[in-house]
């Protein structure tokens, strides 16, 4: 089967479980966006995905984004860019130049570079999502509870950046995936509501990957980031 025809295959199957979990949700998939991980796959399938309909990829290094962005923009091709990965702050000045959301800011550092540089390099502000990490632990990136209203509050004053919501990553763990995805996706899901309070615009709640999309679509995720189940399993880990 030729790549574009296997790329089609998958996007109809996870638009159908994306279906799904909406109809079991009392949702509705036009409440979802799709953000197809395109991390460790050339920039060819990302053009067939945006040829198939995609709007929204996503990438983790931008080593390798940049390059896939000017790509795509090469070909005439146009879709949105989400930053998903860990964000070291000598990068932000060329993420800021093709992201149109950063998924992953987790530290007030980080919002103050992005700042500086969206301010400088960009002419609309550039949406943020604050990470939140689900298990307390710093090294697999986000804000602790404790840290999250400062984080959030920085980016909300910030006036190159604007504040859509939260972003995280279910904990690995020993118990059923399922459920360890569902109590995470749930305490995510009271950060958000704890946070539209203050600030109503922020939305967002990006939250999902492959194997646990619908545990965040049945928490209230907006953004599901799905790699592997629409390009296939990635060789190398990460
Ligand atoms: C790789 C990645 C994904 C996609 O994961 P899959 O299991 O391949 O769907 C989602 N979010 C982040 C932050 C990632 O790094």
């Amino acid at each position: 089967m030729d790549r574009r025809a296997e790329i089609a295959d998958n996007l109809a199957a996870v638009r159908e479980r994306i279906a799904a979990a909406c109809a079991s949700a009392g949702r509705s998939p036009s409440e979802i966006t799709l953000v197809a991980v395109t991390k460790t796959y050339p920039a060819s399938d990302v053009l067939h995905l945006i040829s198939l309909g995609v709007t929204d990829v996503g990438e983790n290094r931008d080593q390798d984004a940049a390059g896939k962005a000017a790509e795509v923009a090469a070909a005439g091709a146009s879709v949105r860019w989400h930053f998903i990965g860990q964000l070291q702050r000598n990068k932000a000045k060329s993420v800021v130049t093709y992201a149109d959301m950063v998924h992953s800011v987790d530290s007030l550092e980080l919002v103050r570079v992005l700042d500086d540089q969206a301010g400088k390099r960009r002419g609309t502000p550039l949406d943020v999502l604050v990470q939140v990490s689900l298990d307390d632990d710093p090294d697999r990136g986000g804000v602790v509870s404790a840290e999250l209203s400062e984080v959030a509050g920085a980016v909300a004053s910030a006036g190159s950046l604007r504040l859509r919501g939260l972003m995280a990553v279910a904990p690995l763990g020993e118990s059923p995936r399922s459920s360890m995805a569902l109590s995470a996706f749930a305490t995510l899901a009271e950060c958000s509501r704890v946070l539209r309070t203050v600030y109503p615009d922020a939305t967002v709640m990006s939250a999902g990957m492959s194997e646990d999309l619908v545990e965040a679509i049945a928490c209230g995720a907006t953004h599901v980031r799905i790699g592997s189940a629409l390009l296939g399993k990635r060789s190398v880990l990460r």
